[in-house]
């Protein structure tokens, strides 16, 4: 038997076998020595290959960004290259080389850290910023001196897969797609935007599992169980087998449920339930819509934001038209930048908080930064022209900000018609329902609201305090708390007695475990990623509206969590015991 690790957190399912490659962070030996006279032509040689690697490492991975359609992302390693090729920086360490007498690594070394250190005292948060950039380079180099090199998670080339500590939303974005076969991670929580990605871009991953890097070592044989969430290391033969086997099944199941995609989203007694897609990037459209779903509930735009500059108002209408022309006619929502949480650092020059999920974050950051807020809204008010788009405002929590951003777009509009710039003029405004406030107030934000999407992935975290990245209090982040449920309720009977349309567009929305409560209270349009909408389909299409609302009010009337839970997996065990999720 091999050895099993049962504690993690299912991020993106799936079960994979391969060999484990583990990151353990990203800390590097300096080796420091004295050169003689004689080596130090081979010395500064040795260092100028090392840059000439770099570069060619850097390019490299610049290009296949690019080709992989992530070519938002690719800017990224722009200054990374001129950082490396800067003539001042090769001079002087040459110079160095040649005066001091000591190794190429001790020197770059050395000068890394003076550069950080004045970097550091500098009050700009944008520059200070850069230093985890210069660290970046300082590794790669140093990395490329010596023999035993360092490998980086871009640098995979064949099947593995990959252990580290955490993942940042954008390093899961640049993951080799083609090799990683599965990721698992120390830290994280399930609706960390790194589990998001990582069910978008369909990778199985297990995160918040502790010390799992302390565990595994590269080059072990591992079972990626990202249906129960364990990880089973040098597993025996009997276990290859059986898990072999339980592939197999699920691929079977997954083969059955396609042949779901052109049938109706609609209940037994005829109510049609609209599916839509939840994006990131724009390599999911076609996933999306090979799955049948109505168009897109949730474009998340912050992803065209991971650029170490910001997106010019033409890359944005060139994406967001490109995104509206596939789908159209089709709904697109299209949500304004989220940035802030746990998302997207760096290109913005904003200071660092102490609570960024309380902080400056989502429409309160646009509202505050309004050029680049304008900037965006009239990307989407060009591409309006083009496509279904509909506007749709994150983490609204007051009815003012609403009001502000309501105004700010439609003095883009008088602007556009000045100056005789086509848009939609219908173009529907929604709110994401992601603070309770926004719940205890719907009423009155449903009079200036076309629509409502419920994002839960936040309204938990704020419902409940719990940090929803944060593994060390995963157990208490449970959107089957009553006062979670309740809100949900709250919120459709609002949208219901406004004659609002509302979508739920959280994880939840896509776990097939709960679209019978969800269809219960109300809702009627899910938006979701691609790999859930057959089982949540499948589910639509075999109950009635009735037996939902009668299931539904039961849970409302429990107490306790636990008792929840049960009712829901009891329900999902007995109606659909296919359900692999
Ligand atoms: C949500 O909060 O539920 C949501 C859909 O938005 P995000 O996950 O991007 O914060
Ligand atoms: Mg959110």
């Amino acid at each position: 038997m091999g050895k099993r690790i049962k504690k993690g957190i299912i991020a993106s399912p799936g079960i994979k076998i391969g060999k484990a490659i583990v990151f353990h962070g990203d800390e590097v030996k300096i080796p420091k020595y004295h050169i003689g006279e004689e080596q130090l032509l081979d010395e500064i040689s040795r260092f100028e290959e090392a840059v000439a690697k770099t570069v060619k490492e850097i390019t490299e991975i610049q290009e296949k960004i690019t080709n992989e359609s992530f070519g938002d992302l690719a800017e990224i390693f722009s200054t990374h290259l001129m950082a490396v090729e800067d003539p001042i920086f090769t001079a002087r360490v040459r110079k160095k080389i040649q005066k001091e007498k000591r190794n190429s690594e001790w020197i770059i070394n050395d000068i890394t850290i003076k550069f950080i250190s004045t970097l550091s005292k500098i009050e700009d948060e944008y520059l200070r910023e850069r230093i985890i950039d210069i660290s970046d380079i300082n590794k790669r180099l140093i990395g490329n001196l010596q023999k035993n090199k360092k490998m980086n998670l871009s640098d995979i080339n064949e099947n593995s897969i990959i252990f580290t500590s955490d993942l940042t939303p954008s390093e899961t974005a640049l993951l080799n797609r083609e090799y990683t076969l599965a990721f698992v991670t120390d830290h994280g929580g399930k609706t960390s935007h790194t589990a998001i990605m990582a069910r978008a871009m369909d990778i199985p991953a297990i995160v918040g599992m502790g010390d799992i890097t302390s565990c595994v070592r590269s080059g072990d044989l591992v079972i990626v169980d990202a249906i129960h969430g364990e990880v089973i290391i040098n597993p025996s033969k009997d276990e290859i087998d059986e898990y072999t086997k339980y592939q197999k099944d699920i691929q079977e199941i997954e083969n059955e449920l396609a042949q779901l995609t052109n049938l109706p989203s609609k209940t037994l007694d005829n109510t049609e339930i609209l599916i839509y897609g939840n994006i990131e990037i724009s390599d999911e459209m076609n996933t999306i819509k090979s799955h049948g779903a109505h168009g897109i509930g949730l474009f998340r735009s912050e992803f065209l934001f991971l650029d170490k500059s910001l997106p010019s108002e033409e890359s944005q209408f060139n994406k967001y038209k490109q995104v509206a022309e596939f789908f159209a006619p089709q709904i697109v929502t299209i949500r304004t930048l989220d940035y802030g949480g746990d998302k997207i650092h760096g290109v913005m020059r904003a200071p660092r908080e102490m609570n960024p999920f309380l902080g400056c974050r989502s429409i309160r950051f646009s509202l505050k930064n309004q050029d680049l807020f304008k900037t965006q809204l009239r990307a989407i008010l060009r591409a309006s022209i083009i496509g279904n788009i509909k506007i749709m405002y994150p983490m609204i929590s007051t009815l003012e900000e609403l009001l502000e951003a309501k105004k700010i777009t439609y003095s883009l509009m008088e602007e556009f018609d000045r100056a005789g710039i086509g848009y939609d003029k219908n173009i529907e405004m929604g709110i994401m329902v992601e603070v309770p406030s926004a719940v205890i107030a719907g009423d009155i934000l449903a009079e200036h609201v076309d629509f409502f999407s419920v994002g839960t992935n936040d309204l938990v975290q704020y419902i409940l305090a719990v940090d929803r990245a944060n593994e060390t209090v995963a157990d208490l982040y449970n959107p089957l708390n009553i006062s979670v449920l309740r809100l949900l309720k709250n919120i459709s009977d609002i949208a219901s007695y406004h004659s609002k349309p509302i979508s739920i567009c959280g994880e939840i929305a896509g776990d097939p475990k709960y679209t019978m409560m969800l269809i219960g209270f109300g809702f009627r349009e899910f938006s979701m990623n691609s790999k859930n909408m057959y089982q949540v389909k499948k589910i639509i299409r075999s109950v009635t509206v009735e037996e939902c609302e009668f299931f539904a009010k039961s849970i409302l009337e429990m107490k306790h969590t636990k008792d929840i839970e049960n009712a829901i997996a009891e329900n999902t065990k007995k109606r659909f015991p296919e359900i692999i999720i």
